[in-house]
């Protein structure tokens, strides 16, 4: 018999499009002054606007348009100079007014693309990206089901992709890259667990070279990357049976159950003339002027594509060490400002790459919790240039001021850590010396103790201050009583 995983590979070719939805981090919602803070007493955050009381009037937020602008923007699209909301109703009980506001007819942006391979530049073409408002919460309880209406207003950007993606790795690959530009950006918090950024995902499958797109189902409830991969699995690999046994595809909604690891009909897909769709009455189109628009383009941050290549073409860090550095924020930060102060790229990368993640492992320490300054840093690899510490003892040391922020120098110094080298240095200059002052010899034998003092004096100033008093003091001894 031929396996499926046979039949799939040989025979079929998945198609994956993406609809993702990110809420916004700005502090008060799409249309109304009211807070968008998660986690708050249900009901506390609402207003007639956002619960959609006959008469009260909307009003966009500017922070919302120019977030949207941004992604458009940093996706590659075109950004429409006229953009408008319209009505996509529907009556549900998350949703008071019995439609969301959303765009449908003039999207925010349009034709853009996003590149999730740094090596192949494969790209994933953008079909749009709209604004919209969330809608309430339902939490359902033994036989009542309440209503938090907290999150309705909160500001939601929708990024819909090309139908592009041809398997889960590529779709993993296209949602982490999506995430690392929006973090960049100031867009999102993208927490999955949180809801904050959701992905729906559209997939059909056809024999390979047809020219027809197969029917389609929409997966949604997928709240980790993992779901994501077993998700694309699954429903794939359902598809495939369903026809390999003669039946046919229903275009529906489906929902990820991750526990049961299987995807669960739950209606008929909605076409989108099912929404009758309008222009929204209450708000009027948005005028973006090409000077708003450049505006908003010359202050984007550097992103990650970009700090990727001047890691590695300014720099010379291999590119999957930059991958590393710049995944998270605090990482890149360490590296960026470590290498400012050392001018060492190559060896702070090493030290971040390996030892960072070791302790952050080791300790269980939250990369966003690192205390480490890169000024501590920058000393003990200073310190390992400069031959005064070994790489052995760099690394005990660097374990030790990992989250404690203690000066490096400071505690080589206080843990007597300065190598074994220097001490012998240390000996052959205090040996020297004594020979060049012979009357300092008879004076200590006539029990003159304070010879001593006037011993380390010299030697301080031969080693420029580089010597530690209390280790001068013990070798001169030593030596002076072996005399
Ligand atoms: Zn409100």
């Amino acid at each position: 018999m031929i396996s499926l995983e046979r039949i799939k590979q040989d025979k079929y070719e998945i198609v994956i499009g993406i609809e993702t939805h990110v809420e916004l981090l700005t502090k008060t919602k799409i249309f109304c002054n009211c807070s968008t803070q998660f986690g708050g007493k249900p009901n506390s955050q609402c207003c007639p606007i956002c619960t959609g009381m006959p008469g009260a009037l909307p009003m966009l937020n500017e922070k919302v348009l120019e977030k949207a602008i941004k992604l458009a923007i940093a996706l590659n699209c075109k950004v429409s100079n006229i953009s408008r909301f319209d009505r996509k109703n529907y009556s549900y009980p998350d949703l008071p007014k019995s439609y969301q506001i959303s765009q449908l007819y003039m999207p925010i942006g349009r034709n853009g693309y996003l590149e999730i391979n740094n090596i192949n530049k494969n790209r994933i073409g953008i079909h749009e990206i709209h604004m919209e408002e969330d809608a309430g919460k339902l939490i359902h309880e033994d036989v009542n089901t309440l209503i938090d209406y907290n999150r309705a207003g909160v500001p939601l950007i929708e990024i819909v992709s090309e139908p592009d993606i041809s398997s889960s790795k590529e779709a993993v690959e296209y949602l982490e890259q999506l995430r690392y530009l929006l973090i960049d950006l100031g867009i999102s918090d993208c927490k999955m667990q949180e809801g904050s950024f959701r992905a729906d995902i559209n997939l059909s499958v056809r024999e390979i070279e047809s020219e027809k797109l197969g029917i389609r189902t929409e997966m949604k409830n997928l709240n980790s990357f993992k779901a994501v991969e077993d998700a694309i699995e699954y429903e794939s690999n359902r598809q495939i049976a369903v026809i390999e046994n003669g039946g046919s595809i229903i275009q529906e909604t489906r929902r990820w159950d991750d526990n049961l690891k299987k995807s669960i009909s739950m209606r008929v897909k909605e076409e989108s003339n099912d929404y009758r769709y309008f222009p929204d009455p209450d708000l009027p189109p948005i005028i973006i002027s090409e000077t708003f628009i450049n505006n908003i383009e010359s202050n984007l941050p550097e992103l990650r594509d970009e700090k990727i290549n001047r890691y590695c073409n300014t720099w010379g860090i291999p590119l999957c060490e930059a991958e590393i550095i710049v995944s998270e924020k605090n990482l890149a930060k360490l590296f960026e400002e470590t290498v400012k102060i050392t001018n060492m790229a190559k060896e702070v990368s090493n030290w971040i790459i390996m030892d960072t993640m070791r302790v952050l492992k080791d300790k269980k320490i939250h990369i966003n919790d690192i205390k480490l300054r890169p000024e501590n840093l920058a000393k003990l690899i200073i310190m390992i240039k400069d031959g005064k510490i070994n790489s052995t003892i760099a690394k005990e040391v660097f374990d030790a001021i990992f989250d404690t922020n203690l000066d490096p120098v400071v505690y080589v110094k206080e843990n007597d850590l300065i190598i074994v080298e220097n001490k012998e240095i240390l000996r052959e200059k205090i040996n020297a010396i004594i020979e060049e002052n012979p009357q300092s010899v008879e004076d200590y034998k006539n029990g003159k103790k304070k010879v001593i003092t006037y011993l380390i004096g010299k030697t301080m100033k031969v080693m420029a201050g580089q010597a530690d008093p209390k280790k001068t003091s013990e070798i001169i001894k030593e030596i002076l009583e072996q005399l």
